[in-house]
């Protein structure tokens, strides 16, 4: 038994000892891919109630082959403070796009761009956030920046201040992942707010119908509306998931069952289309 014991532990050494070798090589590659500016921005479309484009969400990719996806790299951007350059870089280059098909086609309203609380922190980043505006000629409130909470980001003034700069320049502000964190609650408190995003893992338990789950995001949304907020929920995928979101009072929809994140040039096309038509 104790031999048994033994190569279980050496099991489990090895185990980890493989774990830190990923996460180096994960670290070298992607520090590499910041310096070839392998990080791009993909585009989900949001839907109105009718089921318009009205706008869509930024999320990143690493296009190479067999990149994690951003739940895998994100973190470690965050945590070796190179979400800073990442971040900037991919807010002004989204601002760009979005002025450009705003122009192309006026239904669609607002981009939004997902903000890590490292970047939060930067003091730079309320006149990084002016200054792409200014220069792409995108109207401040066409700019959703999407705020997860997090243990990371709290009541501080600091932080207060920067969202508080941000939402005086007319840019709104999204509470993301909504119920997941850290005493969410609290963050309907302080934080200045427009916008609540219903986190998908609620979304996606609606596809079984159950009586209790339905009524969490019901009161989700109530809750949201008594702050006079709108509220998104991501995570749609089914047609019939979106008649219930809809019916429970969610302004704005997102989700497979509309569209996957898209390339700049099918985004592109996929406005062209709904222009056209
Ligand atoms: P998030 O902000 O909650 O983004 C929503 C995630 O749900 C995205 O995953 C999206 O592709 C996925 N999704 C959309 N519709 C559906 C659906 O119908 N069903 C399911 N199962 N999933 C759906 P993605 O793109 O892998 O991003 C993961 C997370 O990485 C994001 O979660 C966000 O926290 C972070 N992230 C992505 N892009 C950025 C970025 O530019 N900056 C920062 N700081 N974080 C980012
Ligand atoms: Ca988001
Ligand atoms: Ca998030
Ligand atoms: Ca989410």
């Amino acid at each position: 038994a104790r031999e048994k014991g033994n190569t279980g532990l050496r099991r489990f050494d090895a185990e980890i000892a493989e774990k830190v070798e990923r996460r180096k090589q994960l670290g070298l590659r992607v520090r590499q891919a910041v310096a070839r500016q392998e990080f791009e921005a993909f585009f989900q479309p949001v839907v109105s109630h009718e089921h318009h484009i009205v706008g869509a969400e930024a999320l990143l990719r690493w296009q190479t082959a067999d990149a994690p996806g951003p739940a895998e790299f994100v973190p470690f951007l965050e945590e070796q403070g190179l979400i800073r350059e990442v971040g900037r870089q991919i807010l002004y280059d989204v601002i760009h796009k979005a002025a450009r098909w705003r122009q192309e086609q006026p239904a669609f309203q607002s981009i939004s761009v997902n903000v890590s609380p490292v970047q939060l922190r930067e003091e730079a980043f309320v006149s990084h956030v002016s200054s792409a505006l200014e220069k792409s000629g995108l109207p401040a409130g066409c700019l959703i920046l999407e705020i997860t909470e997090s243990l990371y980001i709290q009541a501080e003034q600091v932080v207060l201040d920067r969202l508080s700069r941000l939402r005086d320049m007319g840019v709104k502000l999204a509470l993301d992942d909504f119920g997941t964190g850290y005493s969410a609650l609290s963050y309907l408190q302080w934080m200045p707010l427009d916008i609540l995003k219903i986190d998908k893992s609620f979304v996606l338990k609606l596809e079984q119908g159950c009586e209790r789950d339905i009524t969490i995001v019901r009161a989700i949304i109530q809750i949201a509306r008594a702050c006079g907020l709108s509220v998104t929920a991501e995570g749609v995928e089914s047609a019939e998931v979106a008649r219930v979101m809809r019916e429970l009072g969610a302004h704005c929809l997102q989700g497979y069952h509309f569209s996957r994140p898209l390339s700049e040039s099918a985004m592109t096309a996929l406005l062209h289309s709904v222009t056209a038509s």
